[in-house]
């Protein structure tokens, strides 16, 4: 079988084998309950608060600001809702974004549907939020600001400073789904003024199913599952220790030498995107061509689909994604893409390449080489192409 090219980090990653090795023993050998009194459960205890240690350090946040959860979406939905009761004695709009996950657009939504309002920012043709809209939306009802720090689709990096010191200058709480940029970019909670964060851990090689939640001390939330006294009350169940030591020594290896691996993948996006470029015609790169996540590549081919690319490449073990994970299998087109600005039959076209740390300047190329003869291939039984060269 031929080896796989996996150019689809962005959906998630292959958790390391250090990361898997630590996480080992706690299934069968140090299984104890975290909240049993005898040294077997205290030594899970112990495990548990060590990674939520490390994790606060990473960001700059105390231990007790973190709060372990199921994934990136769990605490993007936590975040919202859990603000949203507890603060609506206070006021009902909500602010965030366009090109948010769904994990927080559809939450926003089902809020909608109980009475709150929600403003959805626009963004430029880069997929950056309007900072002026941001400021005019605000009322004296305004109790969150929620926007991304890094696009899961077109890698867009916000200005996540400046729309930090609006939320603090204004008193009103600001969350960001951190979810691509954790692992990649270097995040302080107290400088850039972020009252919660959300994370997931299969996002920078660790396992899927843990994530978390950093809430800043003094910020009124709901808890999110009421049950035992876990995470301080606010997310009940026995703990996934396993998880929660993978997500810990993942997290410490991916912020090890972050500066030369960045340098590394922008190298190898800015390689795939000239190879595209010199050989294919009628492309266009989506999103910033710098305010980038290192390894996000985004590129719409006119006159093909990119359902039908994705079968090409996968027919020549090259993975990757069209839109979102979690929208492709429908034929709607990307509500990013939309957002920023593609028609439709534009938008349907795009290929999302995200590159991690085990991609090599030879499978950069082979990829380019492959694309060249399948998008040709493709347009040539395209009747969109036929049209387009009939009227030149
Ligand atoms: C992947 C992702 C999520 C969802 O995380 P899960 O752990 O898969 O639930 C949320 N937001 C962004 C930006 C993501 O990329």
């Amino acid at each position: 079988m031929k080896k796989l090219i996996y150019m689809d980090n962005a959906a998630t990653t292959p958790t390391r084998q250090e990361v898997l090795d630590d996480m080992l023993p706690y299934f069968n050998i140090q299984y104890g309950n975290p909240s049993s009194v005898y040294s077997l459960g205290s030594r899970s205890r112990t495990a548990v608060e060590k990674s939520r240690e490390i994790i606060g350090n990473m960001i700059n946040a105390g231990e007790r600001e973190i709060f372990f959860t199921a994934g990136g979406t769990e605490a993007d939905n936590w975040a919202v809702r859990g603000v949203a009761y507890a603060n609506k004695d206070k006021g009902n709009h909500i602010i965030t974004s366009k090109v948010e996950h769904q994990g927080i657009i559809h939450t926003c939504e089902y809020l909608e549907k109980q009475g709150f309002a929600v403003t959805y920012l626009d963004v430029d043709e880069y997929g950056i939020v309007d900072l002026e809209q941001l400021e005019e939306s605000i009322t004296d009802e305004t109790i969150l600001i929620s926007i991304m720090f890094a696009n899961n689709e077109i890698g867009t990096v916000q200005p996540i400073k400046e729309i930090g010191e609006i939320a603090k200058e204004r008193n009103i709480y600001f969350h960001t789904d951190a979810v691509q940029a954790i692992g990649n970019i270097r995040i302080d909670v107290d400088e850039l003024n972020i009252d919660m964060l959300s994370m997931a851990a299969h996002k920078f090689h660790g396992p899927k199913g843990i994530g978390a939640l950093y809430i800043r001390r003094g910020v009124k939330i709901d808890p999110l599952i009421i049950g035992g006294g876990q995470e301080r009350n606010r997310r009940a169940g026995t703990e996934n220790v396993p998880g929660i030591v993978g997500m810990g020594k993942a997290i410490e290896l991916a912020y090890e030498n972050l500066d030369e691996k960045n340098e590394k993948l922008i190298q190898l996006r800015e390689r795939l995107i000239k190879g595209i470029f010199d050989n294919i015609d009628h492309v266009r790169l989506n999103g910033h061509p710098t305010k980038r996540l290192p390894g996000n590549v985004n590129i719409c081919f006119e006159f093909i689909e990119g359902e039908s690319l994705l079968l090409s490449l996968d027919m020549e073990g090259i993975a990757g994604s069209s839109g979102s994970a979690c929208t492709s299998g429908t034929l709607e087109p990307s509500h990013v893409l939309l957002s920023i600005g593609l028609p439709h039959e534009i938008a349907h076209g795009s290929l999302r390449l995200s590159l991690g740390d085990n991609n090599t300047a030879e499978e950069v190329d082979y990829v380019v080489e492959k694309l060249v003869g399948i998008v040709s291939r493709l347009r040539a039984m395209s009747p969109l192409y036929e049209q387009f060269k009939g009227g030149n």
